[in-house]
């Protein structure tokens, strides 16, 4: 799932820092995927987990609700993007590398265990996370 979420970060405009995100739903079929857009579309919450979970639930077909979908990222979403996770109820979350400056899922904070929440998914992160940080130093390494 990790891996698929690679191929989604290749996606991303060449000025987005490459992130990927897909959805899959409990029978591990792929509903949907985005990258990293915030750059190309102008828009502050258009991070690939916010797209993914946007088209996810569009055709998903309960509403808003995507409750045993996985949700695959390459980094350690942010407070913005595990807190539409755990609204949108998904059921677990994977992903690669770990994000210590902006982390939610343990690094900085720990928004969707935090056990004050009426939801919280299954977590696990790490996948990948040599592959999935690569991505990252080598763009940032040519916006140098
Ligand atoms: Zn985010």
């Amino acid at each position: 799932m990790v891996r698929a979420a690679i191929d989604a970060a290749a996606a991303a405009g060449e000025r987005d820092v490459p992130v990927g995100a897909v959805v899959f739903d409990s029978a591990g079929r792929e509903l949907a995927r985005a990258a990293n857009a915030r750059e190309a579309l102008g828009d502050p919450t258009a991070h690939a987990e916010i797209l993914a979970l946007r088209r996810a639930a569009a055709v998903h077909g309960d509403g808003w609700r995507l409750e045993g979908a996985t949700l695959a990222v390459t980094l350690e979403p942010c407070t913005m993007c595990a807190g539409a996770l755990v609204l949108a109820r998904v059921g677990r979350l994977v992903f690669g590398a770990w994000e210590p400056k902006t982390g939610a899922v343990g690094s900085l904070w720990d928004v969707v265990r935090d056990r004050r929440l009426n939801h919280r998914p299954e977590v696990r992160g790490g996948v990948l996370a040599d592959e999935c940080a690569a991505l990252l130093d080598q763009f940032f390494r040519t916006q140098r």
